[in-house]
């Protein structure tokens, strides 16, 4: 998971003035401007308090509604606004975001997401902070329901405001399987002075996009990606040098990526897994 910066009035443009312009060739939406921009207020306090699942629907019918929800295709000035705001975002910072969806961090963002879905909440098809860039993974596994029914808080990290840095919660374990390679698998496993409401929210996150299952089914990927940095840190050292190198690599890719990224869970696990360190030993 990426915390995604918020638009500052990109293009200096603000969500009010996006509507607007959208609006301009729409004079149908012009009667319930003042409606759907006080809608606009009150999505920008629920964005700043950190509560936008708490929103009620505005309960715009037919037609407003049929407009308000057509405002937004995949060519809309909004949508190419978020995705060039995006580009720039991974471009400047490329070596940690890798243009990768910041829900899961395992494909590119291949589509827009709306956190609170246009067919619901029509009057903010087209607000700016209510797109993110995601995979379509993950899209279609968040469907639109927003809260889950057993806490009553939402299904996913709202990533322009939650930061899922805070603390440690992605674990890999490490067991040696029958031909001598290893197997990792993740799990989360919270800090016990973790701040319990953060803390449900990414194991509805981690649930609703499966991102556990997703991981597993990565990690042997992952793992043959970084097994030859792996050997290359290591050459002619013993297994405390190799530890203390693949330590260094740890420190300097965390800082790029993360502390709950899946990889650098799994370099986490490198360096601590006894079960590993057998492993290693053969490979210097
Ligand atoms: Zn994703």
């Amino acid at each position: 998971m990426i915390s995604y910066p918020l638009y500052d009035s990109p293009e200096g443009r603000t969500p009010f003035d996006e509507y607007k312009n959208e609006a301009n060739g729409v004079p149908e939406l012009k009667p319930i401007e003042a409606e759907v921009l006080s809608c606009y207020k009150k999505y920008e306090d629920a964005v700043n308090n950190g509560i936008v699942h708490t929103l009620t629907p505005h309960g715009f019918v037919q037609p407003e509604k049929g407009n308000l929800q057509n405002l937004y295709s995949s060519d809309c000035d909004v949508a190419k606004k978020v995705r060039s705001s995006h580009n720039e975002f991974t471009r400047t910072e490329r070596r940690i975001y890798h243009n990768k969806c910041p829900y899961c961090v395992l494909s590119e963002p291949n589509t827009l997401e709306h956190i609170l879905p246009k067919g619901k909440y029509p009057e903010y098809a087209v607000h700016v902070y209510n797109l993110i860039p995601c995979c379509s993974k993950c899209n279609s596994h968040k469907g639109e329901a927003i809260l889950n029914k057993n806490n009553g808080l939402p299904h996913t990290l709202n990533l322009y405001y939650h930061d899922p840095d805070k603390f440690e919660f992605l674990q890999v374990e490490c067991s040696i399987d029958s031909n001598n390679q290893p197997l990792f698998s993740y799990k989360l496993n919270f800090p016990s002075n973790a701040d319990p409401i953060l803390t449900t929210i990414i194991t509805n996150h981690f649930n609703r996009l499966h991102l556990i299952e997703r991981y597993n089914e990565e990690v042997i990927k992952t793992y043959t990606a970084i097994e030859p940095i792996i050997k290359s840190l290591c050459s002619g050292k013993n297994i405390s040098e190799a530890l203390d190198a693949i330590s260094n690599y740890f420190a300097t890719v965390t800082s790029y990526y993360g502390i709950n990224h899946h990889e650098i869970a799994l370099l986490r696990c490198l360096i601590s897994s006894s079960q590993y360190h057998t492993y290693l030993n053969r490979l210097l």
